[in-house]
């Protein structure tokens, strides 16, 4: 078989390119992970679940995929919010590690195959440091070790700045160690109350951006296949990273990298400046998992994401329509046996418009119009078959439920039972919208009752009393069920 024909945007280059791995078969991923000083905020949530369904795709592809994603536990911000809360830095890291954890778990975010930390990498990144000071790309002052970004010939390559347009208006201040403005620090001299590493520069910590060139080649090595980040990250972060790394190894660091656009809160830029952070585990309190996800990729991940409460309704929405009709599929066809044949209307088209999408530099908003398109035609066979001949529906209907499951290994969505993520979703509905469940079960029985009796009229009423709560009925071969109407708009 030939393997397959992705092809993916690489910010370097600035445009599509075939996936061709270092080693056939295999793809070797990194991507910058958390500063674990606070919960994530849902922007961070989209670029993880981004690279999550990259993952997962390349692994259903076929790949092996080694995916590390790191943890930033040594920071400026963990130390700062251990001074608010008297935490030590440590503890606060960890317990931000912990959360973390809880929150991807809850995103169904499978987990990297390594997630190293700072704090456990300290040899490896001096050890790099030391590399490029021998070099002479490198220079301490004071304690503290800066990169000369003016040895680095092809620095800025990734984000493709000029040098003089960035050091415009940049000035070495009174009292800094640096020698140009741009130069950035490898290595800080221990303060006072500062976690702290012995160093040939004297005690002190790394500075941001070299955790990751020392972690990924301790992982991945030298180079390696993927890079990836959210879009703010190009200029320094990854910038300085190629700067390091490259100059330390006199190769290339990563053949592809790849950006995830930002999500903008009701148009505005996400910042926590601005104080419109919203909370990862906030909104995952109040719209499901997989519907965040569902609008996550309703998107292509180099697009900008409009984040707001309708646009998170309409997807927990489209995620009912979805579970509703597995639900349906589940009772006609699931565990029956409807003997070998023919199947009706190439149901395997959908799957084919699904990879083609995806390989299409990871095109979810796309994959997702091929599942629209095959839950459409399970809805079809289900309620008006266009066949006569039920084996060959029920075998089409079990094909298509399981290209729904491939579907699913890709893009973390429906992984749950359907009757219990319907049954989940009208208890966080009924808890919203304060509605009185014993009421609803009395009036059911109501109705019931009077339709065994064949008084239709008292049965209409009852459904509409049901309806003035805020409540739909649905008759099915199964019985009664019921679930919460959706808000009037
Ligand atoms: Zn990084």
């Amino acid at each position: 078989m030939a393997p397959p024909s992705i092809r993916l945007f690489n910010t370097m280059s600035m445009q599509k390119e075939p996936l061709e791995p270092l080693v056939p078969g295999e793809v070797k991923v990194y991507v910058c992970g958390p500063t674990v000083y606070s919960y994530i905020h849902i922007g961070n949530a989209r670029t993880f679940t981004s690279f999550d369904v990259v993952v997962r795709y390349l692994r259903y592809r076929g790949f092996k995929v080694t995916y590390v994603r790191n943890y930033t536990d040594v920071d400026d911000k963990i130390i700062k919010a251990a001074h608010e809360t008297g935490e030590a830095p440590v503890d606060l890291a960890s317990r931000f590690v912990e959360a973390f954890r809880e929150d991807a778990r809850a995103l169904h975010l499978r987990e990297p195959d390594v997630s190293p930390r700072v704090s456990e990498t300290i040899p490896e990144i001096v050890a790099i440091i030391q590399t490029l000071v021998d070099k002479g790309y490198a220079y301490e002052a004071k304690g503290d070790v800066y990169f000369a970004v003016d040895k680095d010939e092809d620095y800025a390559k990734l984000s493709k700045r000029n040098l003089d347009d960035l050091c415009q208006g940049e000035r070495v201040q009174p009292g800094d160690l640096k020698r140009q403005p741009l130069d950035f620090a490898l290595w800080k001299a221990a303060k006072p109350g500062e976690p702290s590493w012995d160093s040939p520069w004297g005690k002190g910590r790394p500075g941001w951006h070299i955790e990751c060139s020392a972690m990924s080649e301790k992982f991945l090595g030298r180079t390696f296949d993927i890079h990836g980040g959210a879009l703010d990250l190009i200029f320094p972060h990854h910038e300085n990273e190629i700067a390091q790394s490259e100059s330390a190894t006199g190769q290339t660091m990563a053949k592809y990298w790849m950006h995830c656009g930002f999500l903008d809160l009701e148009g505005a830029k996400m910042s926590k400046s601005l104080g419109n952070v919203v909370r990862l585990r906030d909104a995952l309190a109040k719209v499901d998992a997989e519907a965040l996800r569902f609008f996550f990729l309703s998107t292509h991940y180099r697009h900008p994401l409009n984040f707001g409460e309708k646009a998170l309704q309409d997807a927990e929405g489209r995620m009912e329509y979805f579970y509703e009709t597995l639900r349906k599929v589940d009772e006609r066809v699931a565990g029956k046996d409807f003997g070998k044949g023919p199947l009706h209307g190439e149901p395997a088209r959908f799957l084919t418009e699904f990879e083609s999408a995806m390989d299409d530099d990871f095109n979810t908003a796309g994959a997702l119009g091929a599942l629209s398109g095959l839950f459409g035609f399970m809805n079809e066979l289900t309620d008006k078959p266009p066949v006569k001949d039920k084996p060959l529906v029920g075998r089409t209907l079990q094909a298509l439920r399981e290209q729904v499951r491939e579907t699913s290994r890709v893009l973390g969505l429906f992984e749950d039972d359907p009757g219990a993520w319907l049954l989940r979703r009208r208890d966080r509905a009924v808890r919203e919208r304060g509605i009185d469940v014993a009421e609803v079960e009395r009036l059911l029985a109501e109705r019931t009752a009077a339709r065994a009796a064949k008084d239709f009229a008292k049965a209409d009423q009852v459904r509409g009393a049901l309806k003035t709560l805020g409540v739909d009925i649905m008759d099915t071969p199964a019985g009664t069920s019921w679930k919460v109407a959706a808000p009037a708009s």
